[in-house]
């Protein structure tokens, strides 16, 4: 099997040449926006004018735009959503019932007219006729007056009046830390178009998708607000905040914040008369910015502590994933959790040192995987919640907790998380639509924990190395793109000659597990037995009787190669041995062994998810 090992060489060095998807498009937006917020009613007026180019080889005679603030109105989906589900967020819900019988009732169900959330678009013409449209839910169908052709740009202009809803999911005012706005979702936002059809979901909890473009956005506020948000400042001589010597210009009493914005797929942004900015700079010359509420000294210096080590966590992520190719990045106090933006993220910032990290660099890894990679969430959120999440696990672990040298599976609480999962009875395909998970239970641990043992398990399978390849080819191929996690596959299996057809689909699509055992220890074998309908590759470690040890590696058939020597020096230097295939379908494998062996251990890196340890090793 030498020569799939040569083979690997040859793959290797062209695949930047090497276009995926050959025909792959996407579509173009442009957006120039003039808001002009009356922050006593919480209302704002907009005026967008986007220039849209359809890319795709199909004509358009309709588009969609999301009204994502329609969904904070009684009656809504999403109301209707929190009454329904089993476990609702409990930041969208009140305490209900008696002591005996607890219930919840849906935020959203309680607001009046003067607290609910609404988008109400004015006018909207195309190239400067009008257009017919009609809002349903959170969703705007707008019919063209003339269809675009394939790569014809045109340019829509918008007047459209909001009001911005109590905060119950992400955006809103006043959040329960006191930021006056929190500013996401904000806009009515272009739907997203791409080979797989219009991507029209209903605003009900989560997950975003949309088209690359640039933005312009000027904001009118009183001027003693401050403004944390998406872009580069384009005036901050101009406004209060970011500038010593600023000269706050404000006719009318109202200052104006001008932000650009280029490549990115969703801007927010946040103010508040009490914020507070910081800066600092990362190795690679990306600005951080944090803006905050100083309440006290203790979250004053946390935030100080934070921002340094997220300009550290940005330098870590480029050797790893690939230069950050935007030159600021903003953290805005706001919202009611975390959540990732272009270029900026919104985080509560009443934390714990270790929590506030953990979230920056969490929505700060997002830049990556969702903001550089445009993973549609609707549909693959575990290819980015999960990726994320392993990216900030190697992060906390390399600069705050300061462990040095990663363990050999550094995601392992994840691992634990995802058995729980497995055998809750609540797990659902991680390929399932991300709005349609039974429970909010079943959607977070697949999403945040079998995504990262799914990147993690596939470093075991492809190698650590391998994997660490494929992070840095994958940039090159799918940055600034919208890649599926097929092509992050056939980047895998181009950058380690491993065939993953199997695993991709499997450990995706389904909710089979893992469980491997030792079956029997002989002095001249061992049986192993695959009790699960899942096949998967073992390392297989064994101690013998004269305190030598020997680590038998066992592919699968299917992946049509091996993973590299390197890959076993994890094992601290004991000699690897190659052994035959094992078939996925044949449940038992005999291994002949030289010597008598002591202990035996089915992968010693922890790596592989096997839903039962106890099988796992044997003792003489
Ligand atoms: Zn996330």
């Amino acid at each position: 099997m030498k020569t799939r090992a040569f083979l690997f060489f040859l793959l290797f060095a062209p695949i930047s040449l090497w276009a995926q998807r050959a025909g792959y498009w996407q579509q173009a937006v442009d957006y120039r926006m003039d808001i002009d917020v009356n922050t006593k009613k919480h209302q704002y007026q907009g005026e967008m004018t986007l220039r849209y180019t359809n890319n795709s080889p199909q004509t358009l005679k309709k588009v969609y735009f999301h009204l994502y603030f329609n969904a904070f109105q009684p009656g809504s989906m999403m109301d209707h959503r929190l009454a329904h589900i089993p476990d609702p967020d409990p930041r969208m819900t009140i305490r209900t019932g008696t002591a005996e019988r607890p219930t919840t009732t849906s935020r959203i169900a309680k607001l009046k007219p003067a607290q609910i959330g609404y988008q109400h678009i004015q006018s909207l013409t195309m190239n400067g006729q009008a257009t017919s449209f009609q809002v349903d839910g959170t969703l705007l169908e707008v019919t063209l007056p003339a269809p675009i052709g394939s790569g014809e740009t045109v340019t829509f202009d918008m007047h459209w009046d909001a009001q911005v809803p109590e905060q119950i999911r992400r955006s809103g005012r006043n959040s329960a830390e006191g930021v006056a706005l929190s500013m996401t979702q904000w806009y009515p936002k272009m739907a997203h178009f791409d080979e797989f059809g219009w991507h029209l979901d209903e605003y009900v909890a989560r997950e975003f998708v949309a088209p690359f473009g640039n933005f312009d956005v000027t904001l009118h506020l009183p001027k003693d607000y401050v403004v944390g948000s998406s872009g580069v400042l384009q005036n901050p001589h101009e406004v209060k905040g970011y500038d010593q010597n600023a000269q706050v210009r404000a006719p009318k009493g109202k200052a104006s914040w001008h932000f650009k914005a280029e490549n990115i797929h969703d801007f927010a942004w946040a103010a508040d008369p009490k914020f507070v900015v910081d800066s600092t700079k990362t190795a690679a010359g990306v600005t951080v910015y944090t803006v905050y509420l100083p309440v006290d000294k203790q979250v004053i210096e946390n935030w100080k502590t934070a921002q340094e080590l997220a300009a550290d966590f940005f330098d870590f992520c480029a050797d790893r994933f690939g230069p950050y190719p935007w030159s600021t990045y903003t953290i805005v106090q706001g919202g009611d959790g975390g959540m990732e933006y272009g270029t900026a993220t919104l985080v509560t910032g009443g934390r714990n040192i270790k929590s506030l990290v953990g979230v920056i660099f969490h929505e700060a890894a997002h830049s990556w995987y969702q903001h550089l990679f445009g993973i549609n969430e609707t549909v693959d959120e575990w290819f980015d919640e999960g990726f994320t999440s392993y990216i900030e696990e190697l992060g906390f672990q390399a600069l705050f907790e300061k462990r040095g040298e990663l363990a050999s599976n550094p995601v392992i609480n994840a691992y634990r998380a995802y058995y729980k999962l497995a055998l809750s009875g609540k797990e659902e395909p991680m390929s399932l639509l991300a709005d349609y998970y039974n429970t909010n239970y079943g959607y977070s641990h697949q999403a945040y924990n079998k995504g990262q043992v799914f990147v993690q398990q596939l470093g075991y399978i492809i190698g650590q190395e391998n994997l660490d390849r494929t992070f840095l080819q994958f940039y090159d191929l799918w940055k600034f793109k919208h890649p599926t996690p097929n092509d992050f596959k056939r980047v895998a299996e181009e950058v380690s000659g491993i065939n993953l057809k199997w695993y991709f689909n499997l450990f995706v699509n389904t909710t089979r597990t893992i469980d491997y055992a030792i079956t029997n220890v002989t002095t001249k074998e061992i049986t192993l037995r695959n009790k699960s309908n899942l096949a998967m590759p073992i390392d297989l470690l064994v101690e013998y009787e004269d305190g030598t040890s020997e680590l038998f590696y066992i592919p699968l058939r299917e992946m049509r190669g091996e993973k590299p020597a390197e890959s076993f020096k994890i094992y601290d230097g004991v000699q690897r041995t190659i052994s035959p295939d094992w078939f996925w379908t044949k449940p038992t494998y005999t291994l002949p062994i030289p010597k008598k062996a002591v202990r035996v251990q089915i992968d010693p890196s922890l790596r592989l998810a096997d839903i039962e340890a106890a099988d796992n090793s044997w003792t003489k």
